[in-house]
Protein backbone atom coordinates (compact mmCIF):
# COMPACT_ATOMS: atom_id res chain seq x y z
CA UNK A 1 0.00 0.00 0.00
CA UNK A 2 1.30 3.47 -0.80
CA UNK A 3 1.15 5.32 2.54
CA UNK A 4 -0.04 8.66 2.99
CA UNK A 5 2.19 10.34 5.55
CA UNK A 6 2.83 12.94 7.85
CA UNK A 7 6.31 13.82 9.18
CA UNK A 8 6.44 16.01 12.25
CA UNK A 9 9.29 18.10 12.81
CA UNK A 10 9.44 19.53 16.24
CA UNK A 11 13.13 19.55 16.66
CA UNK A 12 15.30 17.86 13.79
CA UNK A 13 14.43 21.13 11.57
CA UNK A 14 16.79 19.89 8.71
CA UNK A 15 16.81 17.49 5.77
CA UNK A 16 20.16 16.31 6.06
CA UNK A 17 20.65 13.08 8.98
CA UNK A 18 17.04 12.73 9.03
CA UNK A 19 16.19 9.09 9.09
CA UNK A 20 12.25 9.33 10.28
CA UNK A 21 11.80 12.14 6.99
CA UNK A 22 13.65 8.81 4.75
CA UNK A 23 11.28 6.43 6.92
CA UNK A 24 8.49 8.82 5.65
CA UNK A 25 9.59 8.78 1.84
CA UNK A 26 9.16 4.84 1.77
CA UNK A 27 6.20 3.27 -0.44
CA UNK A 28 4.68 6.94 0.19
CA UNK A 29 2.39 8.81 -2.42
CA UNK A 30 1.71 11.77 -0.82
CA UNK A 31 3.89 13.58 2.72
CA UNK A 32 2.78 15.77 4.71
CA UNK A 33 5.89 17.96 6.00
CA UNK A 34 3.79 19.82 9.43
CA UNK A 35 5.63 21.74 12.26
CA UNK A 36 2.96 22.21 15.05
CA UNK A 37 3.04 25.46 16.57
CA UNK A 38 1.60 25.65 19.98
CA UNK A 39 3.12 28.76 21.72
CA UNK A 40 1.10 28.26 24.67
CA UNK A 41 2.38 25.27 25.64
CA UNK A 42 4.31 25.04 29.00
CA UNK A 43 7.46 24.71 27.39
CA UNK A 44 7.04 27.62 24.88
CA UNK A 45 5.62 30.25 27.30
CA UNK A 46 9.10 31.62 28.49
CA UNK A 47 10.91 31.48 25.36
CA UNK A 48 12.38 34.87 24.26
CA UNK A 49 12.12 37.18 21.30
CA UNK A 50 15.24 35.98 20.28
CA UNK A 51 14.58 32.47 20.36
CA UNK A 52 11.10 33.17 18.59
CA UNK A 53 13.03 34.52 15.38
CA UNK A 54 15.69 32.28 14.93
CA UNK A 55 12.59 29.59 15.13
CA UNK A 56 10.88 31.34 12.11
CA UNK A 57 13.73 31.61 10.47
CA UNK A 58 14.83 27.75 10.75
CA UNK A 59 11.15 26.87 9.34
CA UNK A 60 11.46 29.60 6.36
CA UNK A 61 14.36 27.95 5.46
CA UNK A 62 13.11 24.35 5.88
CA UNK A 63 10.19 25.44 3.93
CA UNK A 64 12.58 26.45 1.24
CA UNK A 65 14.71 23.24 1.11
CA UNK A 66 11.40 21.43 0.81
CA UNK A 67 9.73 23.34 -2.15
CA UNK A 68 13.29 22.28 -4.37
CA UNK A 69 11.88 19.32 -3.35
CA UNK A 70 8.52 20.26 -4.95
CA UNK A 71 6.70 19.68 -0.90
CA UNK A 72 6.03 22.43 1.96
CA UNK A 73 5.82 23.06 5.30
CA UNK A 74 2.54 22.99 6.90
CA UNK A 75 2.78 24.92 10.06
CA UNK A 76 -0.17 23.75 11.99
CA UNK A 77 -1.27 26.19 14.82
CA UNK A 78 -2.93 24.40 18.17
CA UNK A 79 -1.87 21.83 20.77
CA UNK A 80 -0.88 18.54 18.96
CA UNK A 81 -3.16 16.32 20.90
CA UNK A 82 -5.71 18.34 19.22
CA UNK A 83 -5.00 19.15 15.89
CA UNK A 84 -3.43 15.17 14.69
CA UNK A 85 -6.80 14.07 14.92
CA UNK A 86 -7.95 16.41 12.72
CA UNK A 87 -5.61 16.20 10.29
CA UNK A 88 -5.11 12.36 9.85
CA UNK A 89 -8.91 12.57 9.03
CA UNK A 90 -8.85 15.20 6.43
CA UNK A 91 -5.61 13.95 5.05
CA UNK A 92 -6.43 10.70 5.31
CA UNK A 93 -3.32 9.91 6.66
CA UNK A 94 -2.26 6.39 7.17
CA UNK A 95 1.31 6.61 8.72
CA UNK A 96 2.90 9.52 10.80
CA UNK A 97 7.03 9.87 11.59
CA UNK A 98 9.22 11.90 14.17
CA UNK A 99 12.53 11.80 15.76
CA UNK A 100 12.39 10.94 19.14
CA UNK A 101 12.83 13.01 21.71
CA UNK A 102 13.75 12.44 25.53
CA UNK A 103 12.43 15.05 27.60
CA UNK A 104 9.66 14.30 30.27
CA UNK A 105 7.20 17.07 28.55
CA UNK A 106 8.11 15.57 24.67
CA UNK A 107 7.53 11.87 25.80
CA UNK A 108 4.04 13.14 27.21
CA UNK A 109 3.13 14.46 24.52
CA UNK A 110 4.23 12.06 22.22
CA UNK A 111 2.62 9.03 24.01
CA UNK A 112 -0.74 10.73 23.57
CA UNK A 113 0.03 11.26 20.09
CA UNK A 114 0.51 8.10 19.49
CA UNK A 115 -2.14 6.67 21.03
CA UNK A 116 -4.88 9.36 18.91
CA UNK A 117 -2.53 8.06 15.94
CA UNK A 118 -3.61 4.28 16.67
CA UNK A 119 -7.04 5.11 17.28
CA UNK A 120 -7.08 6.59 13.85
CA UNK A 121 -5.15 3.43 12.33
CA UNK A 122 -1.90 5.65 11.40
CA UNK A 123 1.00 3.65 11.62
CA UNK A 124 4.12 5.55 14.16
CA UNK A 125 7.55 5.18 12.75
CA UNK A 126 10.07 7.41 15.33
CA UNK A 127 13.68 7.26 14.88
CA UNK A 128 16.82 8.35 17.00
CA UNK A 129 18.59 11.08 15.49
CA UNK A 130 18.84 14.29 17.71
CA UNK A 131 21.44 12.76 19.73
CA UNK A 132 24.43 10.44 18.64
CA UNK A 133 23.62 7.65 20.59
CA UNK A 134 20.35 6.07 21.40
CA UNK A 135 20.60 7.43 24.94
CA UNK A 136 18.39 4.86 26.52
CA UNK A 137 21.03 2.37 25.46
CA UNK A 138 23.25 4.13 27.15
CA UNK A 139 21.83 3.95 30.26
CA UNK A 140 21.25 0.17 29.93
CA UNK A 141 24.55 -0.33 29.06
CA UNK A 142 25.09 1.08 33.00
CA UNK A 143 22.26 -1.05 34.39
CA UNK A 144 19.71 1.37 34.01
CA UNK A 145 21.55 4.12 35.59
CA UNK A 146 22.79 7.41 33.97
CA UNK A 147 26.48 7.77 34.75
CA UNK A 148 27.67 10.72 37.02
CA UNK A 149 30.80 10.95 35.47
CA UNK A 150 31.85 11.63 32.07
CA UNK A 151 34.93 8.98 32.26
CA UNK A 152 32.12 6.70 32.62
CA UNK A 153 30.38 7.52 29.99
CA UNK A 154 33.04 7.58 27.40
CA UNK A 155 33.51 4.11 28.88
CA UNK A 156 29.94 2.93 28.02
CA UNK A 157 29.97 4.71 24.62
CA UNK A 158 33.29 3.17 23.47
CA UNK A 159 31.52 -0.39 24.35
CA UNK A 160 28.98 0.87 22.10
CA UNK A 161 31.17 1.83 19.64
CA UNK A 162 31.20 4.97 17.29
CA UNK A 163 28.04 6.62 16.59
CA UNK A 164 26.28 5.73 13.32
CA UNK A 165 26.95 7.64 9.98
CA UNK A 166 24.46 10.30 9.19
CA UNK A 167 22.04 9.75 6.33
CA UNK A 168 21.96 11.75 3.23
CA UNK A 169 19.10 14.58 2.21
CA UNK A 170 16.40 13.35 0.99
CA UNK A 171 16.63 14.20 -3.08
CA UNK A 172 14.16 15.42 -6.40
CA UNK A 173 14.67 11.29 -7.21
CA UNK A 174 13.69 10.51 -4.09
CA UNK A 175 10.84 12.27 -4.12
CA UNK A 176 9.73 12.35 -7.92
CA UNK A 177 6.54 10.08 -7.46
CA UNK A 178 5.60 12.09 -4.20
CA UNK A 179 3.22 14.69 -3.91
CA UNK A 180 2.38 17.25 -1.37
CA UNK A 181 -1.33 18.38 -2.15
CA UNK A 182 -1.29 22.51 -1.05
CA UNK A 183 -4.44 23.61 -0.49
CA UNK A 184 -5.08 27.16 -1.95
CA UNK A 185 -5.78 28.95 1.50
CA UNK A 186 -2.05 27.52 1.69
CA UNK A 187 -0.45 30.45 3.21
CA UNK A 188 -3.68 31.30 5.70
CA UNK A 189 -3.96 28.46 7.60
CA UNK A 190 -0.21 26.90 7.15
CA UNK A 191 1.92 30.08 6.36
CA UNK A 192 5.11 31.13 8.49
CA UNK A 193 4.30 32.76 11.55
CA UNK A 194 4.83 36.14 12.46
CA UNK A 195 6.72 37.59 15.90
CA UNK A 196 3.07 39.78 16.37
CA UNK A 197 1.22 36.78 16.02
CA UNK A 198 3.97 35.22 18.96
CA UNK A 199 2.93 38.25 21.03
CA UNK A 200 6.50 39.37 20.28
CA UNK A 201 7.30 42.58 19.31
CA UNK A 202 9.66 43.17 16.87
CA UNK A 203 10.98 46.83 17.66
CA UNK A 204 12.87 44.88 20.95
CA UNK A 205 14.99 43.11 18.10
CA UNK A 206 18.68 44.10 17.89
CA UNK A 207 20.96 42.67 15.17
CA UNK A 208 20.72 39.11 14.14
CA UNK A 209 24.20 37.71 14.35
CA UNK A 210 22.68 33.74 13.96
CA UNK A 211 19.73 33.13 12.02
CA UNK A 212 18.25 30.04 12.21
CA UNK A 213 18.14 27.32 9.74
CA UNK A 214 19.87 24.32 8.23
CA UNK A 215 21.46 25.95 5.57
CA UNK A 216 22.99 28.79 8.10
CA UNK A 217 24.17 25.40 10.20
CA UNK A 218 26.05 23.96 7.67
CA UNK A 219 27.67 26.78 6.09
CA UNK A 220 28.93 27.94 9.73
CA UNK A 221 29.68 23.92 10.12
CA UNK A 222 32.21 24.43 7.01
CA UNK A 223 33.61 27.19 7.79
CA UNK A 224 34.84 25.93 10.75
CA UNK A 225 35.99 22.47 9.16
CA UNK A 226 38.37 24.57 7.10
CA UNK A 227 39.97 25.78 10.35
CA UNK A 228 41.91 21.97 10.44
CA UNK A 229 44.72 23.53 12.64
CA UNK A 230 42.11 25.15 14.69
CA UNK A 231 39.70 21.84 15.15
CA UNK A 232 42.84 19.58 15.56
CA UNK A 233 43.98 21.91 18.53
CA UNK A 234 40.65 23.22 20.07
CA UNK A 235 40.91 22.79 23.98
CA UNK A 236 37.48 23.96 25.63
CA UNK A 237 39.57 25.77 28.82
CA UNK A 238 42.04 27.65 26.67
CA UNK A 239 39.45 29.21 24.74
CA UNK A 240 37.84 33.11 25.77
CA UNK A 241 34.71 33.75 27.39
CA UNK A 242 35.38 37.55 26.58
CA UNK A 243 36.27 37.70 22.98
CA UNK A 244 34.89 40.35 20.69
CA UNK A 245 33.79 37.77 18.39
CA UNK A 246 33.21 34.00 19.47
CA UNK A 247 36.01 31.97 20.24
CA UNK A 248 33.90 28.77 19.86
CA UNK A 249 31.81 27.56 17.26
CA UNK A 250 28.59 28.95 18.29
CA UNK A 251 26.82 25.81 16.78
CA UNK A 252 24.62 25.57 19.38
CA UNK A 253 21.52 26.84 18.66
CA UNK A 254 21.84 24.85 15.34
CA UNK A 255 22.35 21.57 17.61
CA UNK A 256 19.46 22.41 19.77
CA UNK A 257 16.72 22.84 17.25
CA UNK A 258 17.98 20.40 15.38
CA UNK A 259 19.50 22.56 12.27
CA UNK A 260 22.53 20.27 12.38
CA UNK A 261 22.69 17.40 13.42
CA UNK A 262 24.76 16.08 15.76
CA UNK A 263 26.50 12.55 14.06
CA UNK A 264 27.03 15.01 11.06
CA UNK A 265 29.25 17.68 13.16
CA UNK A 266 31.22 14.47 14.62
CA UNK A 267 31.82 12.47 11.01
CA UNK A 268 33.19 15.58 9.84
CA UNK A 269 35.13 16.37 12.97
CA UNK A 270 36.73 12.43 12.47
CA UNK A 271 37.36 13.29 8.70
CA UNK A 272 39.58 16.45 10.03
CA UNK A 273 41.16 14.69 12.75
CA UNK A 274 41.88 11.70 10.34
CA UNK A 275 45.93 11.28 10.30
CA UNK A 276 46.64 14.33 12.74
CA UNK A 277 47.67 14.85 15.71
CA UNK A 278 44.30 16.43 17.34
CA UNK A 279 43.01 17.42 20.86
CA UNK A 280 41.17 14.84 23.07
CA UNK A 281 37.56 14.69 25.16
CA UNK A 282 36.65 16.09 27.45
CA UNK A 283 38.17 19.33 25.60
CA UNK A 284 38.65 18.65 22.12
CA UNK A 285 35.10 19.35 19.97
CA UNK A 286 34.22 15.52 19.77
CA UNK A 287 34.24 15.83 23.43
CA UNK A 288 32.36 18.77 23.46
CA UNK A 289 29.64 16.48 21.75
CA UNK A 290 30.33 14.18 24.42
CA UNK A 291 29.43 16.06 27.30
CA UNK A 292 26.05 16.71 25.24
CA UNK A 293 25.03 12.84 25.19
CA UNK A 294 26.48 12.90 28.80
CA UNK A 295 23.69 15.58 29.87
CA UNK A 296 21.25 14.13 27.94
CA UNK A 297 21.85 11.08 29.23
CA UNK A 298 21.59 12.61 32.98
CA UNK A 299 18.34 14.51 31.77
CA UNK A 300 16.63 10.81 30.78
CA UNK A 301 18.15 8.88 33.59
CA UNK A 302 17.77 11.19 36.41
CA UNK A 303 14.33 11.83 38.21
CA UNK A 304 13.52 15.53 38.65
CA UNK A 305 16.32 16.64 36.45
CA UNK A 306 15.44 20.11 35.52
CA UNK A 307 14.87 20.82 39.63
CA UNK A 308 16.52 20.60 43.41
CA UNK A 309 13.61 19.13 45.01
CA UNK A 310 12.92 15.19 44.11
CA UNK A 311 16.49 15.38 42.09
CA UNK A 312 18.09 12.30 43.74
CA UNK A 313 21.13 13.38 42.32
CA UNK A 314 21.43 16.59 43.26
CA UNK A 315 22.41 18.38 46.70
CA UNK A 316 19.59 20.28 48.53
CA UNK A 317 20.64 23.70 49.24
CA UNK A 318 19.12 26.34 51.61
CA UNK A 319 19.01 28.86 48.90
CA UNK A 320 17.61 32.21 49.78
CA UNK A 321 14.76 33.82 48.23
CA UNK A 322 15.45 37.63 46.67
CA UNK A 323 13.86 38.95 44.23
CA UNK A 324 16.11 42.37 44.55
CA UNK A 325 19.19 40.16 43.83
CA UNK A 326 17.59 38.55 40.81
CA UNK A 327 16.66 41.35 39.15
CA UNK A 328 19.51 42.99 39.70
CA UNK A 329 21.68 39.78 37.88
CA UNK A 330 19.01 39.45 35.10
CA UNK A 331 18.95 42.85 34.14
CA UNK A 332 22.91 43.08 34.25
CA UNK A 333 22.63 45.71 37.13
CA UNK A 334 24.62 43.76 39.50
CA UNK A 335 27.56 46.63 39.70
CA UNK A 336 30.51 44.18 38.78
CA UNK A 337 30.72 45.11 35.23
CA UNK A 338 31.96 41.67 33.85
CA UNK A 339 29.20 40.06 34.78
CA UNK A 340 26.90 42.84 33.86
CA UNK A 341 28.24 42.64 30.37
CA UNK A 342 27.78 39.17 29.71
CA UNK A 343 24.38 38.99 30.79
CA UNK A 344 23.89 41.95 28.22
CA UNK A 345 25.56 40.20 25.66
CA UNK A 346 22.90 37.49 26.33
CA UNK A 347 19.90 39.36 26.21
CA UNK A 348 20.76 41.31 23.11
CA UNK A 349 22.42 37.87 21.30
CA UNK A 350 21.17 35.19 22.47
CA UNK A 351 24.38 33.95 23.09
CA UNK A 352 27.04 33.80 25.29
CA UNK A 353 30.47 31.72 25.53
CA UNK A 354 30.57 28.51 27.50
CA UNK A 355 33.09 30.27 30.46
CA UNK A 356 31.10 33.31 30.81
CA UNK A 357 27.92 31.18 31.31
CA UNK A 358 30.72 30.00 34.71
CA UNK A 359 31.39 33.30 35.52
CA UNK A 360 27.46 34.50 35.91
CA UNK A 361 25.94 30.87 37.08
CA UNK A 362 28.64 30.74 39.39
CA UNK A 363 27.93 34.34 40.02
CA UNK A 364 23.71 33.93 40.90
CA UNK A 365 24.24 30.64 43.22
CA UNK A 366 27.09 29.54 45.12
CA UNK A 367 30.02 31.93 44.48
CA UNK A 368 28.01 35.55 45.62
CA UNK A 369 24.00 36.09 45.22
CA UNK A 370 23.24 32.80 46.68
CA UNK A 371 20.13 32.48 44.73
CA UNK A 372 19.10 28.70 43.36
CA UNK A 373 20.17 27.38 40.35
CA UNK A 374 16.76 27.14 39.17
CA UNK A 375 16.07 30.82 38.82
CA UNK A 376 19.05 30.99 36.35
CA UNK A 377 17.87 27.86 34.16
CA UNK A 378 14.71 29.74 33.74
CA UNK A 379 16.51 32.89 32.56
CA UNK A 380 18.55 31.15 30.76
CA UNK A 381 15.83 29.07 29.00
CA UNK A 382 14.08 32.56 27.91
CA UNK A 383 17.45 34.18 26.35
CA UNK A 384 19.43 31.57 25.18
CA UNK A 385 18.84 30.90 21.40
CA UNK A 386 20.46 27.49 22.45
CA UNK A 387 18.15 27.11 25.41
CA UNK A 388 18.04 23.14 25.51
CA UNK A 389 15.94 21.32 28.77
CA UNK A 390 19.04 18.55 29.53
CA UNK A 391 21.82 20.66 28.98
CA UNK A 392 20.32 23.99 30.68
CA UNK A 393 19.26 21.67 34.15
CA UNK A 394 22.63 19.49 33.75
CA UNK A 395 25.04 22.65 33.06
CA UNK A 396 23.49 24.54 36.20
CA UNK A 397 23.87 22.11 38.25
CA UNK A 398 27.59 21.55 37.69
CA UNK A 399 27.94 25.29 38.35
CA UNK A 400 26.03 25.67 41.23
CA UNK A 401 28.41 22.44 42.30
CA UNK A 402 24.67 20.91 43.48
CA UNK A 403 25.42 17.79 40.80
CA UNK A 404 28.22 16.36 38.95
CA UNK A 405 30.56 18.87 40.48
CA UNK A 406 31.90 19.34 43.85
CA UNK A 407 34.54 21.41 44.57
CA UNK A 408 32.40 24.22 45.76
CA UNK A 409 35.34 25.97 47.54
CA UNK A 410 36.32 26.74 43.78
CA UNK A 411 34.69 29.99 43.30
CA UNK A 412 35.17 32.21 40.05
CA UNK A 413 35.86 36.09 41.05
CA UNK A 414 33.82 38.32 38.76
CA UNK A 415 36.31 40.67 38.76
CA UNK A 416 39.98 38.52 38.35
CA UNK A 417 38.49 35.87 36.02
CA UNK A 418 37.45 38.00 32.80
CA UNK A 419 40.40 39.86 33.02
CA UNK A 420 42.91 36.80 32.29
CA UNK A 421 41.93 37.05 28.20
CA UNK A 422 41.29 40.66 28.21
CA UNK A 423 43.39 42.84 30.07
CA UNK A 424 41.79 45.92 28.80
CA UNK A 425 38.21 45.31 29.21
CA UNK A 426 37.24 45.13 25.95
CA UNK A 427 34.42 43.71 25.92
CA UNK A 428 33.16 44.96 29.13
CA UNK A 429 33.02 48.55 26.75
CA UNK A 430 31.46 46.62 23.79
CA UNK A 431 28.34 45.43 26.03
CA UNK A 432 28.21 48.63 28.99
CA UNK A 433 29.01 51.88 26.30
CA UNK A 434 28.27 53.63 29.50
CA UNK A 435 32.14 52.43 31.23
CA UNK A 436 33.81 52.99 27.99
CA UNK A 437 35.93 56.00 29.26
CA UNK A 438 36.73 53.96 32.50
CA UNK A 439 41.08 53.64 32.01
CA UNK A 440 41.65 49.81 31.74
CA UNK A 441 42.85 49.94 35.69
CA UNK A 442 39.40 50.48 36.82
CA UNK A 443 37.20 48.89 34.15
CA UNK A 444 36.28 45.36 36.08
CA UNK A 445 35.94 47.69 39.54
CA UNK A 446 34.59 51.61 38.60
CA UNK A 447 33.77 51.65 42.50
CA UNK A 448 37.91 51.53 43.01
CA UNK A 449 38.25 54.65 40.61
CA UNK A 450 38.61 58.36 42.16
CA UNK A 451 35.56 60.40 41.96
CA UNK A 452 38.10 62.73 39.38
CA UNK A 453 38.40 59.71 37.12
CA UNK A 454 34.48 58.82 37.49
CA UNK A 455 33.60 62.66 36.55
CA UNK A 456 36.24 62.19 33.61
CA UNK A 457 34.75 58.93 32.50
CA UNK A 458 31.65 60.68 32.54
CA UNK A 459 29.77 57.93 34.70
CA UNK A 460 29.46 57.92 38.41
CA UNK A 461 29.49 54.82 40.26
CA UNK A 462 26.07 55.14 42.23
CA UNK A 463 24.34 57.35 40.10
CA UNK A 464 24.92 56.26 36.74
CA UNK A 465 26.02 52.78 36.93
CA UNK A 466 25.58 50.96 40.11
CA UNK A 467 27.70 50.13 43.30
CA UNK A 468 28.79 46.65 43.61
CA UNK A 469 25.38 44.81 45.00
CA UNK A 470 27.80 42.50 47.03
CA UNK A 471 31.46 42.50 48.26
CA UNK A 472 32.54 39.60 46.66
CA UNK A 473 35.58 39.06 49.20
CA UNK A 474 32.92 38.44 51.97
CA UNK A 475 30.20 36.91 50.65
CA UNK A 476 32.12 33.82 48.61
CA UNK A 477 33.74 32.84 52.14
CA UNK A 478 30.45 32.85 53.88
CA UNK A 479 28.89 31.13 51.15
CA UNK A 480 31.16 28.37 50.87
CA UNK A 481 30.56 27.83 54.94
CA UNK A 482 26.72 27.62 53.42
CA UNK A 483 27.84 25.11 51.08
CA UNK A 484 29.90 22.88 53.20
CA UNK A 485 27.06 22.73 55.93
CA UNK A 486 24.82 21.74 52.72
CA UNK A 487 26.88 18.97 51.91
CA UNK A 488 27.60 17.96 55.29
CA UNK A 489 24.03 17.11 55.14
CA UNK A 490 24.43 15.33 51.70
CA UNK A 491 23.74 11.41 51.26
CA UNK A 492 26.25 10.11 49.32
CA UNK A 493 24.70 9.64 45.49
CA UNK A 494 27.02 11.68 43.70
CA UNK A 495 29.90 10.99 41.92
CA UNK A 496 34.26 10.16 43.81
CA UNK A 497 35.50 11.87 40.56
CA UNK A 498 35.31 15.68 41.19
CA UNK A 499 36.64 16.84 38.01
CA UNK A 500 38.37 20.21 37.47
CA UNK A 501 35.94 23.27 37.10
CA UNK A 502 36.65 24.73 33.19
CA UNK A 503 37.46 21.16 31.97
CA UNK A 504 34.41 21.32 29.70
P1 LIG B 1 31.40 24.55 21.22
O1 LIG B 1 32.46 24.67 22.25
O2 LIG B 1 31.75 24.94 19.85
O3 LIG B 1 30.89 23.05 21.30
C1 LIG B 1 30.23 22.38 20.23
C2 LIG B 1 28.93 21.79 20.70
O4 LIG B 1 29.11 20.90 21.80
C3 LIG B 1 27.96 22.84 21.23
O5 LIG B 1 27.29 23.46 20.17
C4 LIG B 1 27.06 22.03 22.13
O6 LIG B 1 26.07 21.36 21.40
C5 LIG B 1 28.02 21.00 22.71
N1 LIG B 1 28.52 21.47 24.02
C6 LIG B 1 29.56 22.29 24.26
N2 LIG B 1 29.72 22.48 25.57
C7 LIG B 1 28.77 21.76 26.20
C8 LIG B 1 28.43 21.54 27.55
N3 LIG B 1 29.09 22.08 28.55
N4 LIG B 1 27.37 20.76 27.81
C9 LIG B 1 26.69 20.17 26.82
N5 LIG B 1 26.96 20.33 25.52
C10 LIG B 1 27.99 21.12 25.21
N6 LIG B 1 24.29 24.56 26.00
C11 LIG B 1 23.19 24.46 25.25
O7 LIG B 1 23.27 24.06 24.08
N7 LIG B 1 21.96 24.80 25.74
C12 LIG B 1 21.80 25.29 27.01
O8 LIG B 1 20.67 25.58 27.42
C13 LIG B 1 22.96 25.44 27.81
N8 LIG B 1 22.88 25.97 29.06
C14 LIG B 1 24.03 26.13 29.81
C15 LIG B 1 23.94 26.67 31.09
C16 LIG B 1 25.08 26.88 31.86
C17 LIG B 1 24.96 27.46 33.24
C18 LIG B 1 26.34 26.53 31.33
C19 LIG B 1 27.59 26.72 32.14
C20 LIG B 1 26.45 25.96 30.07
C21 LIG B 1 25.31 25.74 29.30
N9 LIG B 1 25.38 25.17 28.01
C22 LIG B 1 24.23 25.04 27.26
C23 LIG B 1 26.61 24.50 27.54
C24 LIG B 1 27.60 25.32 26.72
O9 LIG B 1 27.89 26.53 27.37
C25 LIG B 1 27.13 25.59 25.30
O10 LIG B 1 26.69 24.40 24.67
C26 LIG B 1 28.25 26.17 24.45
O11 LIG B 1 28.82 27.29 25.06
C27 LIG B 1 27.70 26.53 23.10
O12 LIG B 1 28.63 27.24 22.33
P2 LIG B 1 29.32 26.57 21.08
O13 LIG B 1 28.31 26.00 20.16
O14 LIG B 1 30.26 27.59 20.51
O15 LIG B 1 30.14 25.39 21.75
Amino acid sequence: MAHTCIHWFRKGLRLHDNPALLAALQDCKEIYPVFVLDPHSPVNVNVGINRWRFLIGALKDLDCSLRKLNSRLFVVRGKPEEVFPKLFQEWKVTRLTYEYDTEPFSLCRDKDVVRLAEEHGVEVIFKVSHTLYNIERIIEENNGKAPLTFSRLQTLVKSIGPPRRPVPAPTSQDMKDIKTPCPEQYEQIYGMPKLEQLDQDPERLTVELFPGGEQEALLRLDQHMERKEWVCGFEKPQTSPNSLSPSTTVLSPYMTFGCLSARTFWWRLTDVYQGKKHSQPPVSLHGQLLWREFFYTAGVGIPNFNKMEGNPACTQVDWDSNPEYLAAWTQARTGFPFIDAIMTQLRQEGWIHHLARHAVACFLTRGDLWISWEEGQKVFEELLLDGDWSLNAGNWQWLSASTFFHQYFRVYSPIAFGKKTDKNGDYIKKYLPLLKKFPAQYIYEPWKAPRSVQEAAGCIVGKDYPRPIVDHEVISKKNIQRMKGAYAKRSPHSSKESPSMSKK
